[in-house]
C-alpha cells in the first residue's frame, strides 16, 4: 500500500515544503492560521476553540481510536449528518467523507442530503461560508478546525476591495455609460470570503469557480467594459489570456499603492483589472518542473491548474480545474505518464485510482494546502462526539446580510453554465 502524504511528511524529515507541517498536527495548530479575510464578518462561534485548544484526550488518541470514534458517530447520526471532504484533504479525512469534490460541487453536493440537520466540511473556511449561504436556514455548517483558513482567501479583505472600487469609481466617473454597460464589473474567485461574495452582489458583480471562469467572464462582459477580477491574478490572467484578451490590457493593480499602481491611462484601457493574490500551493509549480518531466519521461502529458503561473499553464499540454484534472486522467490510457500541477493529496489519489498510469506531482517537493491539513480526524472526532452531546461546536454563520448579497452573486455563477 503507498503511503499518504500525511505519512511521508511526518516520516521522512525535510520531505515537505514547511518543516512546519513534520512537527505534527498539534505543534502546527499553533501557528496563526485563521485569517481576517475568510472570517471578518462570520458570527462567532460559542464555545469557540482556537487554533491549538483541542481537548488533550483527543490529541493524544491513537488513529485507530479516532477512526472508531468517527465511524460510531456517523453510524449513531444516520441520515442527519453530512460529511464533506475536498479534494485536497488528507486521505484520512477523506475515507470519513459522504461526497467528495471541489468546493462548489461539495456545496451542492450538501442540498442532495435536505434530511441532514448538519454538515460538516471538511475543507477550508470560504467553503464552509458558501455552504452555509446556500443551506436551509436550520441546518448547521460545521468547520472541523477553526484554523483551516486559505491563504489566497485572506489576500483580499473587504477594506481594500471597497478603497481600490472607489478609487476605480472616481476614475471612470465620466465614462459614458448610456449603453447600458458598467464601467466595471467585480468578479470574486469562489476562494474568498463571503463578505466578498456580498460585495460582488451588491455592485452587480459574479462569483466563478475554475470550472466555468471563461462563461463568467463572457457574462461579466456583456455587463461592463472590464472587470475587476479577485484575489486569483492566476485564474484571471489565464482565463483572460485564453479568450484573446491582451497582457497589456490586464493590469495588476496594488491596492496599497496610490492610483492602485498604475497609470489611469493604462486603468482606462483595461479590460481585466487584477488582484495580486495567488495561492501559495500553486505558484510553486514552475516551467523548468515541466521541463525535467519532459527530459525524463518523453511522451509524458502535462495537466496544471489554472491557479498556476501563466508560463506554467503555457508550458502544459492541458489546463482546467480539480474536476477536469480528474477526467484528464480518466481518459488516459494505460501506461500513459502524467505530471499534474495541483496539490498533492489530490495527486497521489488518482495515482492510487490509476495504478497502470504512471501519475506524479510536478513538483518534487511534498507541499499540501498547509491549511486544508489543518482538518485532522482529531478534529472530525471531537465535533462528532459533540453533536451525540447535543453541542454544534465550531458552527460557521454567515451574517444575514452578508449571505443575502453573497447568494446574490452565487446564483449569478447558477445562471453561467461552464462550458
Ligand atoms: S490550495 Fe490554495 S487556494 Fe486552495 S485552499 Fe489551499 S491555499 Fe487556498
Amino acid at each position: 500500500m503507498t503511503a499518504s502524504v500525511n505519512e511521508l511528511i511526518t516520516t521522512a524529515p525535510g520531505a515537505s515544503c514547511d518543516a512546519d507541517l513534520a512537527e505534527g498536527p498539534w505543534a502546527f495548530d499553533l501557528s496563526p492560521g485563521y485569517g481576517p479575510g475568510a472570517s471578518e464578518d462570520d458570527v462567532i462561534p460559542d464555545p469557540v476553540v482556537r487554533p491549538g485548544q483541542l481537548p488533550v484526550a483527543y490529541q493524544r488518541m491513537s488513529d485507530d481510536e479516532l477512526h472508531a470514534r468517527i465511524r460510531a458517530a456517523k453510524e449513531a447520526l444516520g441520515e442527519r449528518l453530512v460529511i464533506l471532504g475536498h479534494f485536497y484533504q488528507r486521505d484520512e479525512v477523506v475515507q470519513h467523507a459522504d461526497f467528495v469534490g471541489d468546493s462548489f460541487q461539495l456545496a451542492n453536493a450538501a442540498l442532495t442530503k435536505p434530511d441532514a440537520d448538519t454538515i460538516v466540511f471538511c475543507g477550508v473556511h470560504f467553503m464552509a461560508e458558501t455552504a452555509d449561504i446556500l443551506a436551509r436556514p436550520e441546518q448547521h455548517v460545521i468547520l472541523p478546525n477553526l484554523a483551516a483558513g486559505c491563504s489566497m482567501a485572506d489576500m483580499a479583505d473587504e477594506d481594500s476591495v471597497e478603497a481600490a472600487w472607489e478609487e476605480l469609481m472616481e476614475l471612470y466617473a465620466d465614462e459614458d455609460t448610456s449603453d447600458g454597460r458598467a464601467s466595471v464589473v467585480p468578479v470574486t474567485y469562489m476562494n474568498s470570503s463571503a463578505a466578498l461574495k456580498a460585495f460582488c452582489g451588491r455592485h452587480g458583480g459574479i462569483v466563478c469557480t475554475s470550472s466555468n471562469a471563461a462563461t463568467v467572464l463572457e457574462w461579466a462582459f456583456e455587463q461592463g467594459r472590464r472587470v475587476l477580477f479577485f484575489p486569483d491574478q492566476h485564474l484571471g490572467r489565464n482565463t483572460g489570456k485564453a479568450m484573446g484578451v491582451p497582457l497589456e490590457q490586464m493590469p495588476m493593480i496594488n491596492p496599497r499603492k496610490p492610483g492602485l499602481g498604475v497609470e489611469p491611462q493604462e486603468l482606462l484601457d483595461a479590460r481585466v483589472l487584477l488582484w495580486p493574490g495567488f495561492c501559495s500551493v500553486h505558484k510553486r509549480f514552475t516551467v523548468a518542473q515541466i521541463d525535467q518531466a519532459r527530459a525524463q519521461h518523453p511522451g509524458v502529458k502535462v495537466v496544471v491548474h489554472p491557479e498556476s503561473p501563466m508560463p506554467v499553464v503555457d508550458a502544459a499540454d492541458a489546463a482546467g480545474s480539480t474536476d477536469f484534472i480528474r477526467k484528464f486522467v480518466a481518459a488516459s490510457e494505460p501506461g500513459d505518464v502524467i505530471a499534474i500541477g495541483t496539490e498533492i493529496n489530490l495527486v497521489n489519489r488518482l495515482a492510487a485510482d490509476y495504478p497502470d498510469r504512471t501519475i506524479f506531482c510536478l513538483d518534487p517537493v511534498i507541499c499540501p494546502c498547509s491549511t486544508m491539513y489543518r482538518i485532522h480526524p482529531g478534529y472530525l472526532a471531537w465535533v462528532l462526539d459533540g453533536l451525540l452531546e447535543g453541542e454544534v461546536r465550531n458552527e460557521i454563520v454567515v451574517d444575514e446580510d452578508v449571505a443575502t448579497h453573497a447568494k446574490v452573486a452565487l446564483e449569478r455563477m447558477l445562471a453561467a453554465l461552464p462550458k
